[in-house]
């Protein structure tokens, strides 16, 4: 079997010879920031759509104030409505019960938290 002739590695400056598209260490990267963007697309049509709007609206209504605030006996009006287990993780999108009203300084820290854990930064 002739075996398929190899190629540069199609990462701008890489030297690397490969029989696909990219190397193996460019063909990871490439694959981790095509996730991202399609995790980035779909929260950004998620977050838009008319069911969580109404959702999110019902949440607020039901729980005003900042739950993790509200732990340390602070009142801060909620502004983020926030999912318990994120939808990246299985969470359940458009139930009410996986929904949490935060702050914003709280949502922050809990996402900066999230990413840490996922290994991912921000491109
Ligand atoms: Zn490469
Ligand atoms: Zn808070």
């Amino acid at each position: 079997m002739p075996r398929k002739p190899k190629r540069p590695c199609s990462y701008p400056g890489c030297p690397e010879l490969t029989e696909g598209q990219y190397c193996a260490k460019h063909r990871k990267e490439e694959y981790q920031k095509y996730n991202h963007f399609k995790r980035d697309e779909f929260s950004k049509r998620f977050y838009n759509s008319p069911q969580w709007q109404r959702l999110r609206k019902q949440k607020i209504a039901i729980n005003p104030l900042c739950e993790y605030c509200a732990r340390e006996g602070k009142v801060t009006p909620a502004t983020v409505v926030d999912h318990i287990v994120p939808i990246k993780e299985g969470g359940a999108a458009l139930d009410i019960n996986n929904l949490q009203s935060l702050c914003k300084s709280c949502h922050d820290s809990k996402t900066a938290r999230e990413d840490g854990r996922w290994g991912n930064k921000k491109i």
